[in-house]
């Protein structure tokens, strides 16, 4: 069981994917909010017969399945429906990703949740006893996200756009890693970080 769990948080294209290979690669467990925010919605999960509840049975398909594309575009435009969403799915994406790094068998797990600034940072996740932001320069995120996606430079700053700031994300930041020049760069800024995190886990009992 790992009680010492580092949340991990960046921006889009910024080099989340990249850092967590480098931990998983180290041997620690990383639990992964965007993976939790599908099982939280499996058919027979609490929180899909309230979205039910709430939004309609319209919002599920033949077979008991989230019909994600209807959802999305319900509340893409309103911003209260996409809250009255959230307060169903955020609280339970938070408990699974708590029970994962909890049962987890590394010395200390990793939380990666891109969103953490946007979702109430600490505030709502106040079991994380770290938070680490990859941070990358705005120009450095639009030119992976091009070249990634094959986005236009239009969507792909929108996208940066909709996200919070680099100075919001950094200020939630108990360490960071930068990735503003080559990938080979990140491995010992990861190495470095696991052996503090190692001590840290080891001194918690
Ligand atoms: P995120 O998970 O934060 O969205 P990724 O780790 O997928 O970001 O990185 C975005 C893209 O940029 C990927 O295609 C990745 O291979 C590439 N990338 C990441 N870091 C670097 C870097 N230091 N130099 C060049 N390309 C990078």
């Amino acid at each position: 069981m790992s009680r010492f769990v580092v949340g991990l948080t960046g921006g889009i294209a910024s080099g989340k994917s990249e850092v967590t290979r480098r931990f998983e690669a180290l041997g620690v467990s990383v639990a992964d909010a965007d993976l939790a925010a599908r099982a939280v919605v499996t058919p027979g999960s609490p929180a899909l017969a309230m979205i039910s509840e709430r939004f309609g049975p319209g919002m599920l398909l033949g077979d008991g399945a989230l019909d994600r594309a209807r959802l999305r575009a319900h509340v893409f435009a309103d911003v209260a429906e996409r809250k009255a969403l959230e307060a169903i799915t955020h609280p339970a994406i938070r408990e699974l990703l708590r029970s994962q790094c909890e049962q987890a068998t590394s010395p200390y797990a990793i939380a990666a949740i891109p969103l953490l600034t946007e979702a109430g940072g600490r505030q709502v996740y106040g079991w994380l006893d770290r938070v680490l932001v990859v941070d990358a320069p705005e120009a450095f995120q639009l030119a992976r996200l091009m070249q990634r996606d094959g986005s236009d430079a239009v969507l792909a700053q929108r996208m940066i756009d909709a996200q919070a700031t680099r100075e919001q994300r950094l200020a939630l930041a108990d360490d960071v890693v930068s990735n503003a020049g080559h990938p080979d760069a990140l491995q010992a800024q990861v190495e470095q970080l696991h052996h503090a995190y190692l001590q840290l886990a080891d001194a918690l009992g």
